[in-house]
């Protein structure tokens, strides 16, 4: 069983503030034993991230993802090691990580507020899975909703802590019915998943947030 954290950026995006090898600690030290970077738009921390677990020997499977910003909104692909091209349409993306043998979830569908509703419509049908539940939304209305809809439409759930800082990692929780990365792009795409998590507290995230201005 894995015990996953599925959205996780690193320095590798440009709003990450921790190295691959502070944040695996972190998973390491909160228990996990699965971990999905998902920086935006380019998979080299995916890559750095499966590197150094082999090299260190670490107890800890690598997912291989990325968080690609599309029209229409953000979609996660897990799977893929190599780049998919941002600012294409959502379905057009969905399609092109399929075709890389990629499994897709719509990242926190309704945080785009006044579009959400219909970005989510254009893309529903061919999103492997939904994001039913991010750690970082203010709102928890908005995982509600996602949550309705992904049922709704028969779309598995997933869960990522869309952790910015090592601190923040392991706030959202994917537990995936799988013992490697095959198996686990298959339960994800099977729903063989359960979710759970808490928010991260809001002192946390406004730590994070002035630490990355402080950075510029
Ligand atoms: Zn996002
Ligand atoms: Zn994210």
């Amino acid at each position: 069983m894995l015990i996953a954290d599925l959205h996780v950026h690193s320095d590798h995006s440009n709003d990450g503030l921790d190295s691959i090898k502070a944040l695996i600690a972190a998973a390491l030290e909160k228990g996990l034993n699965c971990i999905s970077i998902t920086d935006h738009n380019t998979v080299n921390g995916s890559l750095e991230a499966i590197e150094y677990v082999e090299e260190e020997g670490l107890p800890i499977l690598i997912i291989p993802g990325v968080e690609i910003s599309t029209s229409d909104g953000h979609l996660l692909a897990y799977g893929i090691t190599e780049d998919v091209d941002p600012g294409m349409s959502m379905k057009e993306t969905a399609i092109a990580v399929k075709k890389l043998g990629g499994v897709t979830a719509m990242a926190h569908p309704f945080q785009f507020y006044r579009h959400g509703i219909v970005r989510f419509w254009k893309a529903i049908d061919v999103v492997d899975a939904v994001e039913i539940f991010n750690a970082k939304f203010y709102i928890g209305l908005c995982n509600v909703m996602s949550g309705i809809i992904a049922e709704k439409y028969h779309k598995p759930g997933i869960a990522g802590s869309d952790a910015h800082s090592r601190s923040a990692v392991g706030y959202g929780i994917t537990v995936i019915d799988a013992f490697d990365v095959s198996s686990a792009l298959h339960s994800i795409k099977k729903g063989k998943t359960c979710v759970k998590g808490r928010r991260i507290p809001i002192s946390l995230q406004i730590r994070t947030t002035l630490e990355k201005l402080k950075r510029g």
